[in-house]
């Protein structure tokens, strides 16, 4: 069985998959770690964003792997383990040069595929439901007001950057939604097969309690 979650940064997808894959017993894909891998990969290989080519070349020779363990996902870039530091602010920045290009993603969407196959999952991202599991069992479209989204978000990076400040969040988040939602290749967005829900006022176990629920209609039995 295949669950997709998709919405924009802050909207509660990570905490909500994890814990949801943890109730449900099934596996955990975060595909956004997958794109973050990448841009660390370029930013270490001194690659520059606008080099097309050496993007490809280096795409080819790199090795990403996502290891599921109910303790926490692990991704490993050639071997070496990167799950922390892809969650630097620098990584958030640039991550948006690289999912923005048609081989990139094509090649994430193999190894999601991939990673996927056989497995029950929870698979969180931007095109989960839109493109990569397009025939999920369930698709989840979770989202939030800005200043609720930047406020979580804020208490996340205080520990890697002591000078943010809750507006240059709001307005980093902002410009991420914008980039994502009309990027050229697998936008964010909402479609009406998804099943809507505004997190903004929920605490994170009523999210999870609504969509077991949701997600429990779907199956035949109504039991998982
Ligand atoms: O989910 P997370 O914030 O870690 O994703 C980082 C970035 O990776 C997003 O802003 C987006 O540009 C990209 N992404 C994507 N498709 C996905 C997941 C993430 O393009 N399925």
């Amino acid at each position: 069985m295949i669950i997709a979650i998709d919405g924009p940064a802050g909207s509660g997808k990570s905490t909500v998959s994890k814990k949801l894959a943890e109730r449900l017993g099934f596996k955990y894909l975060d595909s956004g770690a997958m794109y973050r891998a990448f841009t660390w990969k370029v930013i270490n290989a001194g690659v520059d964003f606008n080099d097309k080519e050496g993007l490809c070349r280096l795409l080819n020779k790199t090795n990403i792997k996502i290891e599921y363990s109910k303790d926490g996902s692990k991704i490993f870039v050639d071997d070496i383990n990167v799950t922390n530091e892809i969650r630097h602010p620098s990584i958030t920045g640039n991550v948006h040069h690289v999912s923005n290009l048609e081989f990139v993603r094509k090649k994430m969407v193999e190894l999601q595929r991939g990673f996927a196959k056989g497995e029950n999952i929870i698979a969180e991202g931007r095109d989960m439901g839109t493109v990569v599991f397009s025939d999920a069992d369930k698709k989840i479209y979770l989202d939030a007001d800005i200043k609720e989204r930047a406020t979580r978000r804020y208490s996340e990076i205080k520990t890697f950057n002591d000078k943010s400040n809750l507006n240059n969040v709001i307005e980093d988040l902002r410009q991420r939604d914008h980039r994502d939602s009309t990027r050229e290749f697998a936008p964010l967005k909402q479609v009406a097969d998804a099943f809507y829900l505004d997190t903004t006022n929920l605490k994170i176990e009523q999210v999870v309690d609504i969509l077991i629920k949701e997600i429990e209609k779907n199956s035949k039995t109504g039991k998982l």
